[in-house]
């Protein structure tokens, strides 16, 4: 039996990175804001207690943190004239279930695209010449650049707390990090993770070889750092369970550690987990009935999201 849920502003699909922030900025916006997640409620502490042993035959053999195959999967070839086959058990491609999505088992290994990235069409025509790249092969500039989106770059890094060592500061190429980065407007908010003894022996090697090696810039801190919306991390304890595990020490940036707590304390914001929207019925007789806004119908813990146009559009 379907429910009829009470209208919001913004409905977002999926709980991951992209949706706490988007959520964050929507509810300080004023705006009425409800998630979707289709995995399990996770929090840093609960599921992630640092007092007890990782459980490896659980998150690395097992994938709990992952989309089971069984739940939901994606088909796929090899090549055009082959049967698209369900994939059954996960390689390299993992995608997330829960809240938190791939924020949660992510390592936190913290680049940001080089300037050339933006402009790759333009940069490789003008190093290579305008015969290099083929006719048919689809490389674009991106339409933003490097400039416009360094604020954001900024932004994130100082929300997850990035350990490293500036490479370039507004322009100013700076000993002991990545040169060829793009000018950054300031610092990291924490520097860099201690080195251990074969990055020290192999940096040192590099070096002398005339190579700049730099310590790779991480959310996995150096130190205990508070960030701009309050939230606490603590310094990491290099225990060495990080990509495919949660962090329960609240020194891995995720959207539980650098958002959530923050959030959750919003009145005009909710959340429901173990809901999958399964379709999107953009209902055009809805239009002239609501100008704005969008009626949810939730069944269980399947959801039919009808939404009207103007939301879609915003979304
Ligand atoms: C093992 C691993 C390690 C990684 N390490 C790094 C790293 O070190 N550095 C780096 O920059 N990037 C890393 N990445 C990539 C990075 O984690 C992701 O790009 C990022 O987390 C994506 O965030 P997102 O919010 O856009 O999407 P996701 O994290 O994929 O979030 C999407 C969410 O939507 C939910 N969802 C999907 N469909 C529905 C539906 N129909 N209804 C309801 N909910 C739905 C999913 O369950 C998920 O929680 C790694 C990825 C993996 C898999
Ligand atoms: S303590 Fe450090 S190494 Fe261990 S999971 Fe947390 S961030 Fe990763």
């Amino acid at each position: 039996m379907s429910r009829r849920l009470p209208r919001k502003d913004v409905v977002i699909v999926g709980f991951g990175w992209t949706g706490a922030i988007m959520a964050n900025e929507l509810t300080d916006e004023g705006l009425e804001v409800i998630a979707f997640e289709r995995g399990p409620w996770r929090d840093a502490p609960t599921d992630f207690p640092p007092g007890y042993m990782q459980d490896e035959l659980r998150y690395r053999i097992r994938h709990e943190l992952f989309l089971r195959p069984d739940q939901l999967t994606f088909t796929f070839r090899n090549k055009m004239d082959q049967t698209a086959l369900p994939i059954r058990s996960w390689g390299a491609f993992m995608p997330p279930n829960g809240v938190g999505g791939g924020g949660v088992h992510w390592n936190a290994e913290m680049w940001r695209f080089l300037p050339s990235d933006f402009v790759l069409k333009t940069h490789l025509t003008e190093r290579y010449g305008a015969a290099f790249l083929p006719p048919d092969m689809t490389i674009q500039d991106w339409g933003v650049t490097y400039d416009e989106l360094e604020p954001h770059y900024d932004r994130f890094e100082y929300l997850c707390g990035t350990s490293g060592t500036a490479g370039n500061l507004s322009g100013k190429i700076m000993d002991g990090g990545n040169p060829f980065e793009g000018p950054r407007s300031r610092p990291y908010p924490t520097p860099a993770q201690a080195q251990p003894f074969s990055h020290t022996l192999f940096g040192k090697a590099a070096r002398e070889l005339g190579y700049k090696p730099f310590p790779q810039p991480s959310g996995n801190l150096s130190q205990a750092y508070t960030n701009p919306l309050g939230m606490r991390l603590g310094p990491c304890t290099y225990c060495g369970f990080c990509e495919w595990f949660g962090c329960g020490n609240y020194s891995k940036a995720s959207p539980q550690t650098t958002i959530l707590p923050h959030l959750i304390r919003k009145s005009n914001f909710s959340l429901r987990d173990n809901s999958e929207v399964v379709r999107i019925n953009v209902d055009l007789i809805l239009l002239d009935i609501t100008a704005d806004g969008c009626d949810l119908r939730h069944a269980g813990n399947r959801i039919e999201l009808i939404a009207n146009k103007p939301i879609l559009d915003r979304a």
